[in-house]
């Protein structure tokens, strides 16, 4: 996340990444500086303390002089928090209540006071003729009252519906609202913005006070927004103002990605094939039509498609400069020529290139092009510690890629190079996680340097048979709370802190 380091102001603590990402931690007060031109950014943030614990994390925002910008509820997973200011400049941000991963993790020592986690920063520039553009005015078409100002400041309320008009250029609004009788009365109050062809584009459950949120709109006239209810200020305060109100409109940004910054992370699917046929049973893109009852064929090899050149070519320019590149989506990557371009044309002390495989093809050529191409990083799924499970779950080849996984290990020890970082991935499923500590020992045994555990993602339902396996994806979600599995794991984490194996497992909560 070298790249936002300039926007860091104070509060922050060094970057830290796994491999696969990038973060730094923010303390509980911390700031940002929005560059000059740039009167909004979106923060990529996540709060680790609602994941493990399933407390919420408030962020507030202020603007120079402590002048309140917006609040936002983080729920855990990352989600993007939207700072806007005026007047560009600092922008600070308290988050509460402050923790410290030692009050949460069992044999943490890490006292450290944090806040939210920074995932990212995409910075977003007002358009081109932003003093016209942020004007409220320029925005309010039918629905809205009149504008008001106390002289610091303008704002509109606005009934059950109103138009908002999208500038010629804009490609998304941040707008910031805020809802008085939500704060009142703790009822709930949604707002729904619909495109012009009734498409939602965005959805925010409001809490009260102002907060912040971004409405995609490129290429749409204009924005429709509903409100849940309305109601009175004579309902609340008393008195005679018995207009139908909803939520009171604070700002209005009208705002273009600016091709100066470069994405901080992208990933991209070159190919939809795979050379894994029929898919393996969890591969739930890849399965064939199925019946009525949701049987479907294992023996079903779905068609897939490397993407297109002029595609390739439009975006090639944006996968260049982003400081993360992911090279995979649900194909096999090795699969497409597109894979080795994007390595040889992408510069490796800019961008750091990854990619997961089924590892088929990790072959002599192909390693030694990953290498020369300083490739940084492989991670190779195999979800079985044995070759049985390996054919249950996965099918034919293990010999192949535990052959070559050996292989390209001490094709990196011979040439005293430490890139690709290889991993091996198991997604931990009802019928496999018991090979977890052995998967450990294979690590070992096979010289890579990390193991990841991470878990079946929900998706809709189906069953199969395969080499005497009744698969059903529903009957395969891990229970973590579940004794067996918690202690299976907890063995294979042993085992990789004694063999000095880097283990990870994405699975939230796990050992909280
Ligand atoms: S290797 Fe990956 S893409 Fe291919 S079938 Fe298996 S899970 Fe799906």
């Amino acid at each position: 996340m070298g790249g936002v380091g300039g926007l860091l102001a104070t509060g922050f603590y060094p970057e830290e990444t796994d491999g696969k990402g990038i973060w730094q931690w923010a303390e509980p007060r911390c700031s940002i500086e929005l560059p000059s031109g740039c009167t909004a950014a979106s923060l990529r943030v996540s709060s680790l303390l609602t994941l493990a614990t399933g407390r919420t994390l408030k962020v507030r925002i202020a603007g120079a002089g402590g002048r309140p910008l917006g609040e936002k509820i983080l729920d855990g997973p990352p989600e993007c928090l939207v700072v806007t200011s005026a007047e560009g400049g600092r922008v600070e941000i308290a988050s509460a209540p402050a923790w410290s991963p030692c009050e949460i993790f069992e044999n943490n020592a890490d006292q450290r006071r944090l806040g939210f986690c920074l995932h990212g920063i995409d910075l977003l520039e007002a358009n081109a003729s932003r003093r016209s553009f942020s004007r409220l005015a320029d925005y309010l078409g039918p629905g809205w009252l009149p504008v008001e100002s106390d002289g610091a400041s303008d704002w509109a309320w606005m009934g059950a519906s109103a138009i908002l008009v999208v500038p010629e250029g804009v490609r998304a609004l941040a707008i910031s609202v805020a809802s008085p009788h939500v704060e009142k009365t703790s009822q709930q109050l949604e707002i729904t913005a619909t495109a012009a062809g009734g498409a939602v584009v965005a959805r925010r459950l409001l809490g009260g006070p102002v907060e912040s949120f971004v409405i995609r709109c490129e290429g749409e006239p204009f924005v429709t927004l509903v409100a849940s209810r309305t109601w009175s200020p004579s309902e609340i305060y008393g008195g005679d103002d018995n207009r139908k109100l909803s939520v009171c409109l604070h700002s209005v940004f009208g705002m273009q990605t600016s091709s100066t910054f470069a994405p901080l992370s992208f990933e991209v699917e070159l190919t939809t094939r795979c050379n894994i046929n029929p898919p393996c049973v969890q591969c739930y893109p890849r399965q064939g039509p199925k019946d009525t009852e949701g049987r479907t064929d294992g023996e079903y090899i779905p068609p897939g498609l490397d993407m297109p050149r002029p595609l390739f070519d439009k975006i090639f320019p944006t996968m260049q400069k982003a400081r993360v590149l992911s090279l995979h989506g649900v194909g096999e990557p090795l699969l497409t020529p597109l894979l080795r371009e994007s390595l040889e044309k992408t510069d490796p002390s800019l961008t750091y290139r990854q990619f997961n495989s089924n590892g088929l093809l990790l072959n002599q050529r192909n390693c030694e092009f990953l290498i020369a191409a300083r490739t940084q990083y492989c991670n190779v799924s195999l979800d079985a510690a044995s070759e049985e499970m390996f054919r249950a779950v996965r099918g034919e080849g293990w010999p192949i890629i535990i052959r070559n996984l050996k292989h390209f290990s001490e094709m990196k020890h011979q040439m005293q190079v430490s890139h690709p970082l290889i991993a091996i991935n198991m997604t931990l499923m009802k019928v496999n996680y018991r090979e977890a500590p052995a998967f450990i020992e294979l690590a070992r045994e096979i010289g890579v340097d990390r193991v990841i555990f991470s878990k079946l993602e929900p998706a809709d339902d189906y069953f199969m048979e395969r080499k005497g396996l009744l698969f059903r994806y529903s009957d395969q979600y891990i229970d973590i709370s579940d004794t067996s599995f918690r202690d299976t794991l907890k063995e294979a984490f042993r085992l990789g802190a004694e063999y000095g194996i880097e283990t990870i497992a994405i699975v939230p909560n796990i050992f909280g």
